[in-house]
């Protein structure tokens, strides 16, 4: 296990997640709210438990953006059937909208999705570890990993 710092755009918000070995990867969602939410084609993601997410700087003062979705946008190892009407909080630096993580209501309340794209060592040396929602993904992006059509069979 090691520690990995991250902060958003204005340095507002700072913070510190620690990611087992197997953590230590990108999980690209291609889903269509991670389109919009980011404005990429994906989004660079880790579930986590909530207990290993420090927020160091700026946590009282994160913005939260609360969405209900068929996909709740992000793995979640249950049904399909199961994601419809829970929530999905996503918590953003409110000067800069750099969001730190989500918690999908889906998963229970010790689990979170961290932005392993924000975190300084992430960005540089994580490597793709699987892709997600490969349907919603678009035609000209090359495979980089193992590529599901939703969700890994649970
Ligand atoms: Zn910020
Ligand atoms: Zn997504």
């Amino acid at each position: 296990m090691s520690s990995f710092k991250g902060h958003c755009h204005c340095g507002n918000t700072e913070w510190e997640a620690k990611l087992e070995k197997e953590q230590q990867g990108h999980i690209l969602c291609h889903c269509d709210t991670c389109k919009t939410l980011s404005g990429g084609t994906f989004t660079l993601n880790q579930i986590i438990p909530k207990d290993a997410l420090n927020v160091t700087k700026g946590g009282d003062n994160l913005g939260k953006y609360t969405y209900y979705g068929e996909s709740g946008g992000f793995p979640v190892f249950f049904s399909f059937q199961g994601i419809i009407g829970k929530g999905v909080h996503c918590y953003f630096c409110k000067n800069c909208t750099s969001h730190v993580y989500h918690h999908q209501e889906v998963m229970g309340p010790d689990k979170i999705v961290l932005r392993t794209g924000l975190l300084d060592e992430g960005i540089k040396n994580f490597k793709p570890a699987a892709e997600i929602f490969g349907k919603a993904k678009l035609p000209w992006e090359k495979e980089v990993a193992e590529t599901f059509e939703t969700l890994p069979p649970s």
